[in-house]
């Protein structure tokens, strides 16, 4: 199959002068994602797939967007008549500030992945960890319920990650962040699902940790599931997230990295006997609830794999 081309990335100043341009456009762009990097995107690719499968005449765009430029882009987008977006790093936190209104799952997340422009107004829902808990189910045939997990990240997308494992009750959470007081304020947050009577042996069913190796490595042998959310693998020069000697082959290894087939921390895990898998499921995944919330239609799977594939 031909490769398709990357999509063409805008920036602020392309919005602030978007009439002038929306005029030129055959099909009128709606719906975009928003984020900093965004060149890696396949977000576009899928939701155009999407798009064109049900036949609804509008196009999702690529936007890189900063932080300091949120609040302009997203009234710029309301003015221009966009419908949607999608928010990846490193907005997913910030822009909850920015909602007029949230969905109940966002409010207990406290990030976002997506936004609703309806009747002037942004509304913001989370649907990372529903992509989350499908990809885990698809990839590795379990659920998260009966699933130790360390999480490596605090940010917007751990989020949501680390609720959907927490809310399915999983038997084990460790959060592990570069920044140990994001990952404390994280578990904090999700102290109430842990409160039950289910004890594991000595170590705690929720716990935040730094990222030195030393403390990964007495979490090892307690976890089942080793997911990273940080960006740290987006190039394929970076090291691996975590060393490669700390795994073990009895793990399932998660990189919600999608850019690289094989990411450094998925190529560490093989070469250790692990199974791993990249986070192009959970794209596809998370990416079909937010078709559904936007356009209120089935998402158009098959498509938008297909498109994936592609990529
Ligand atoms: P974010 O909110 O900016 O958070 C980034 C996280 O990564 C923070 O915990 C940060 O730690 C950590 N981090 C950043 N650079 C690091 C480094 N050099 N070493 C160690 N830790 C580092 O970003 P996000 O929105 O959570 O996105 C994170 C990643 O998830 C992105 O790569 C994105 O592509 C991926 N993602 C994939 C999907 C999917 O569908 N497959 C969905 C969502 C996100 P500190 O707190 O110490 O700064």
């Amino acid at each position: 199959m031909k490769k398709p081309r990357p999509a063409e990335v805008f920036d602020i100043a392309d919005l602030r002068k978007w009439n002038k341009s929306a005029a030129k456009r055959k099909v009128p762009m709606r719906f975009g994602v928003i984020g900093d990097p965004i060149e890696h995107s396949l977000s576009p690719l899928m939701h155009n797939a999407a798009l064109r499968a049900c036949r609804i005449e509008m196009e999702f765009g690529a936007f890189r967007i900063s932080p300091a430029e949120l609040g302009e882009a997203l009234a710029l987008f309301q003015d221009n008549g966009f419908l949607g977006l999608n928010v990846t790093l490193p907005l997913k936190r910030v822009a909850v500030e920015l909602m007029d209104e949230l969905d109940e799952d966002a409010t207990q997340i406290g990030a976002i992945n997506t936004v609703t422009i309806r009747d002037g107004k942004s509304i913001g829902s989370n649907t990372d960890g529903f992509g989350f808990a499908r990809a885990i189910r698809e990839e590795f045939s379990v659920d998260l319920r009966d699933l130790r997990i360390l999480l490596i990240g605090a940010g917007g997308a751990a989020h949501g990650i680390a609720y959907e494992a927490a809310r399915a009750h999983c038997e084990r959470l460790v959060v592990a962040n570069r920044t140990r007081e994001r990952a404390e304020e994280l578990v904090k947050r999700l102290q109430h699902f842990f409160a039950g009577p289910r004890v594991l042996g000595p170590v705690s069913r929720l716990q935040a940790i730094g990222l030195k190796e030393s403390e990964l490595r007495t979490q090892i042998p307690n976890v089942d599931l080793v997911v990273n959310s940080t960006p740290v693998g987006l190039n394929r020069s970076d090291l691996p997230i975590l060393p490669g000697r700390v795994l073990e082959p009895h793990l399932m290894v998660f990189d919600t990295i999608y850019a690289n087939q094989g990411t450094p921390l998925l190529e560490a895990a093989g070469a250790m006997g692990a199974r791993g898998a990249n986070g192009a499921s959970m794209l596809l995944h998370q990416g079909a609830r937010a078709f559904e919330i936007w356009h209120g239609q089935e998402a158009p799977l098959a498509a938008m794999r297909a498109a994936l594939s592609a990529g």
